[in-house]
C-alpha cells in the first residue's frame, strides 16, 4: 500500500533520531546588534572589496571548480603558517571537514569524544554519521577535567578525540600539558580545532609536525570571513588523503576561491581587525563582571560568556536584550554547566558600549 501522505511516507524513510531533531537554528538579526555568532563585525575596507568583484568578474562560473589546488594551497599556507611538511585539506566551512573526518574514521556506534559542553557541531556531526558521541563534562568552574577526560579515554576508546582551543562556548583555552596528555593517551585520532585561535596567541600549528596522531582544523569565519565558508585541516600527509576520499567533489566553490585569494594578500588587514577584537575584550569582559550578579569566565576567544544569578535569570536577560534589538546566543539550556549563561560575541566598541548600556538599563529595572 502506498502512503497517502508525505508525513506517513517520511516516518517510514527517514531515520527516527534525524526526524526527531531541530534544524540548526539561525535567528534573523536585521537591523539589530549581532552579537550571537561569533563573527567578525567589520566589514572589509573598499578597496579589497573592489579587488574581490574584479577577480569574481573574471572568474568562469560555467565550470566546475578545477581539481587543482595548488595555488590556492600555496596561499593558505602560507598567510596562516602551516608547516611545509604538513598535508592541508579544504571544506565548505570547517563543519565540512568535521563531518569528513568522522566519516572517514568511524563505523557506525564508534565513539566521537569531547569535554563539554563545547562545539555543538562535534556532537550532531558525529550522530549523522551514525557515530556514539560522549561529552566529557566540564569541571563547575567550566575548566577541562583532565583526569575525567583520561579516564574517558581508556573507557571508551574513541576514534576521534575533538579539543576547541579556545573552547566554545566557554572561552577557556586548556593547558597545553592537558593537551598533550590527551594525545599521548588516546588511541585514535586527536583534532585540536583551532577556530578561535586567531584571539588566543597561541597555537598548537608550530608543533604539528612532531604530532603524528593529531590533525589542526582552522575556519576564516570568525576573522571577518564568515559568510565565504571556507576551512582547513592540516596534518600528515597521510591523514590528509585519508580525509580527501570523503570530501565531495568541487566542495570549495570558485567565487570562494577567487575571493579568499584576493583576501590573502590583504592579509594585515584581517590581523588588524583580530587585534583590535582581542585589545576590546579585557575592557569589556571587567565592565561586564563589574555589573550586579553577572560572573564572566576568562575568555581567550572573540566572545565572552557570563552567567547571570540573583534575580535575573538568563532567559529573562536575553529577551530583554532581543527587545532592545541586541542578539546574543542564550546557551541556558543548551547544558547544567551553562545555567544562566549567555555567550556574547566582542563587536565594534559601539556595540558593545551599547549592549553594556542596554544591561546596566535591564538589571536597573528589575
Ligand atoms: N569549530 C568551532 C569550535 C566553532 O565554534 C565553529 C563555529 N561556531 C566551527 C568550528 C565552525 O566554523 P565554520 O563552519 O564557520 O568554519
Amino acid at each position: 500500500m502506498t502512503s497517502r501522505t508525505a508525513a506517513d511516507r517520511i516516518a517510514g524513510t527517514v531515520r527516527a533520531d534525524i526526524r526527531a531533531l531541530s534544524a540548526y537554528p539561525v535567528p534573523p538579526a536585521a537591523g539589530g546588534i549581532k552579537l550571537d555568532a561569533m563573527e567578525c563585525p567589520y566589514e572589509l575596507p573598499d578597496a579589497v572589496r573592489e579587488d574581490i568583484a574584479r577577480a569574481v568578474h573574471d572568474t568562469a562560473l560555467n565550470r566546475y571548480p578545477a581539481g587543482d589546488t595548488t595555488e590556492l594551497a600555496h596561499d593558505v599556507r602560507k598567510a596562516f603558517g602551516i608547516p611545509a611538511e604538513s598535508g592541508v585539506l579544504f571544506g565548505n566551512g570547517s563543519d565540512e571537514l568535521i563531518h569528513l573526518i568522522v566519516q572517514a574514521c568511524c563505523e557506525p556506534g564508534d565513539t566521537v569524544l569531547s569535554p563539554w559542553p563545547s562545539f555543538v557541531y562535534f556532537d550532531m556531526a558525529a550522530r549523522f554519521d551514525h557515530a556514539r558521541f560522549v561529552g566529557v563534562p566540564l569541571t563547575a568552574d567550566l575548566q577541562l577535567d583532565l583526569p575525567a577526560m583520561l579516564q574517558a579515554i581508556a573507557q571508551h576508546r574513541p576514534k576521534v578525540v575533538f579539543l576547541a582551543l579556545p573552547n566554545n562556548p566557554t572561552g577557556g583555552l586548556w593547558p597545553d600539558e592537558a593537551v598533550q596528555a590527551i594525545i599521548d593517551t588516546a588511541p585514535g585520532l586527536v583534532v585540536l580545532d583551532e577556530a578561535y585561535q586567531p584571539f588566543a596567541d597561541h597555537t598548537w600549528m608550530t608543533r604539528l609536525p612532531t604530532l603524528p596522531h593529531a590533525v589542526i582544523l582552522r575556519t576564516v569565519s570568525k576573522i571577518g570571513l564568515a559568510g565565504l565558508r571556507f576551512g582547513y585541516l592540516s596534518g600528515h600527509p597521510d591523514w590528509i588523503a585519508q580525509f580527501d576520499k570523503v570530501r565531495p567533489p568541487y566542495n570549495l566553490n570558485v567565487l570562494t576561491q577567487a575571493a579568499l585569494r584576493v583576501v590573502l594578500r590583504h592579509k594585515s588587514v584581517l590581523d588588524q581587525q583580530a587585534a583590535q577584537l582581542r585589545a576590546d575584550r579585557e575592557p569589556l569582559a571587567r565592565a561586564l563582571a563589574d555589573l550586579p550578579d553577572v560572573t564572566v569566565f576568562p575568555s581567550a576567544g572573540n566572545f565572552i560568556l557570563a552567567r547571570f544569578s540573583g534575580e535575573f535569570d538568563g532567559n529573562t536577560v536575553h529577551l530583554a536584550l532581543k527587545t532592545r534589538k541586541i542578539l546574543v546566543k542564550n546557551v541556558s539550556s543548551a547544558h547544567p554547566l551553562l545555567a544562566n549563561c549567555l555567550r556574547i560575541s566582542i563587536g565594534t566598541p559601539a556595540e558593545n558600549t551599547a549592549l553594556l548600556s542596554a544591561l546596566q538599563d535591564i538589571l536597573r529595572s528589575h
